[in-house]
């Protein structure tokens, strides 16, 4: 069987949802602040970023202790970085819905897609549901705002 690893679901009222994972993200290691900045987290990203630059000029001339400065900041941004993004998301708006453990994202993706259309079905009647005139999906009756292809339903 294949490993599983844990990821957690959160979703966004008008973006659309989002699926971390929550085993050690590599590239939060390897990559330290650059990661941030690539998940749009310019402050701690940039923030890091400029005061290791501050610091490790300041102590030039001593190359080893330089060096291991770089890995201890790298390995705090990853040490950190699952809390910070949850923390980040929810600043966000995002909400957070559940904990899946897949062997995959994309088996993440397939559960969680099979468990809400599920939901949406479960939980409404016919009469409050619809099927978006652009993708032919099932949306409430009610949505301005297709949560599958993001298309206005204004005046639709
Ligand atoms: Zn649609």
């Amino acid at each position: 069987m294949d490993k599983l690893n844990i990821y957690e679901l959160y979703h966004h009222p008008i973006r659309e949802y989002v699926i971390m994972e929550k085993s050690l993200d590599i590239y939060a290691y390897l990559l330290g602040p650059f990661w941030f900045c690539y998940k749009r987290m310019w402050t701690i990203g940039v923030g890091v970023l400029v005061a290791s630059f501050i610091i490790i000029s300041f102590i030039k001339g001593n190359l080893v202790v330089q060096m291991m400065l770089c890995a201890a900041v790298f390995l705090l941004c990853g040490f950190n970085f699952d809390f910070l993004y949850q923390r980040h998301l929810r600043n966000h708006g995002y909400k957070y819905i559940k904990m899946y453990s897949a062997p995959s994202l994309d088996q993440a993706v397939l559960d969680f897609n099979r468990e809400f259309q599920q939901y949406s079905t479960e939980c409404l009647n016919e009469s409050e549901l619809r099927k978006c005139p652009y993708c032919a999906e099932t949306i409430k009756m009610d949505a301005i705002y297709c949560k599958h292809c993001q298309q206005s339903l204004i005046g639709r």
